[in-house]
């Protein structure tokens, strides 16, 4: 059975080598980075592990009739094209609880180093400066109201660490309904956008959530806001943050995501002080990593020996 890694970025993959070998299977790697390089590279793959190489319509139909299964190494699944996937009756799946403690701690250090402006008075200490008085304002954090964004995973559990922490934590999420004596109160996405000091967003990237904080969301924020976003970089419109950012529409945001990623050298939002960036790291953690190649590749051997996956992404009959 032809098993191949379609692209990754892992220092090494011994582990998904360690657990296919335990039912007799091997891979291919790959570094697919086109649609045309995929299919070319995937032709024949019964089974592939995918990282971001693009698994659009075109290329689940140039792969098929063999293909049958793509796991993907993470939670977001936005580069893969489900309703094509499942009509074509290729199994999607991902790893859904693999990095929920590290992608919220992500969230909740950017929280603090923004409320505290740590990142900026570092710099200021470092080239020489002693002077407190250039972090003004800051605010008690435990009196500031927390507004979280799809309360998924991730987002609740970054809520119960905002709690923890002694802020009002409220959200918005069109599924999931904390209850009436939740830690987390219901509030709509408007309400969230204009009453939340800080901001966070962890709902997935869909055709819904494109560009959900667009000029429009953000001069809803308070001048005070600040904006985190861990999730997927299409969610926030950046050319939008960077002119909220540069104008003082908003105070400052913190991003582990972009748009285009790697973010392009020429974005606006690299200049600016007042805009934290992190590489898409919120998921890395030594534990997590290893996890994360673990299941994957557990996995795909469950498809492999014939088994119900465990964690599918969409339906197939
Ligand atoms: P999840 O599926 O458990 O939760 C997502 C929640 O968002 C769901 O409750 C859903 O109802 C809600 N949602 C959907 N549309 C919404 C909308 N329009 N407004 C508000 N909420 C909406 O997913 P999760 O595990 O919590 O992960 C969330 C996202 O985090 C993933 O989709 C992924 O893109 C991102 N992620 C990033 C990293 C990283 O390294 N930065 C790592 C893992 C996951």
């Amino acid at each position: 059975m032809k098993i191949v890694v379609s692209d990754c970025d892992h220092d090494s993959l011994d582990v998904e080598e360690k657990v296919l070998a335990r039912d007799g299977l091997s891979f291919e790697l790959f570094q697919c980075r086109t649609e045309d390089d995929t299919v070319a590279r995937c032709k024949g793959a019964v089974i592939i592990l995918n990282q971001y190489a693009p698994m659009t319509r075109k290329v689940i139909a140039a792969l098929k009739p063999e293909l049958r299964q793509i796991v993907r190494y993470g939670v977001g699944v936005n580069n893969i094209d489900l309703a094509a996937a499942t009509e074509f009756g290729v199994q999607v799946c991902n790893v859904p609880d693999y990095s929920i403690d590290e992608v919220s701690d992500q969230a909740l250090t950017m929280m603090m180093a923004l409320a505290r402006k740590l990142v900026p008075m570092n710099a200021a200490t470092h080239a020489g400066a002693w002077d407190y008085q250039q972090s003004i304002p800051v605010f008690r954090l435990s009196e500031r109201t927390v507004g979280v964004i799809g309360l998924g995973r991730i987002g609740r559990r970054f809520a119960e660490k905002a709690h923890a922490l002694g802020c009002t934590v409220i959200g918005y999420d069109p599924v999931f309904a904390p209850a009436a004596d939740d830690f987390v109160a219901a509030r709509s996405l408007d309400e969230v956008l204009r009453t939340a000091d800080i901001v966070s967003v962890h709902c997935p990237l869909t055709d819904g959530t494109r560009h959900l904080i667009d000029a429009a969301a953000l001069a809803k924020m308070k001048r005070t806001a600040l904006l985190i976003n861990v999730s997927r970089g299409g969610i926030v419109d950046e050319e939008a943050l960077a002119a909220a950012l540069g104008t003082g529409r908003i105070a400052a945001a913190a991003l582990d995501v972009a748009e285009v990623e790697p973010l392009p050298a020429a974005s606006p939002l690299r200049g600016l002080a007042n805009c934290l960036l992190t590489p898409h790291m919120g998921w890395y953690s030594a534990e997590a990593g290893l996890e994360l190649k673990r299941k994957v590749a557990e996995e795909a051997a469950r498809m492999a020996r014939g088994e119900p996956v465990r964690y599918p992404v969409n339906t197939v009959s």
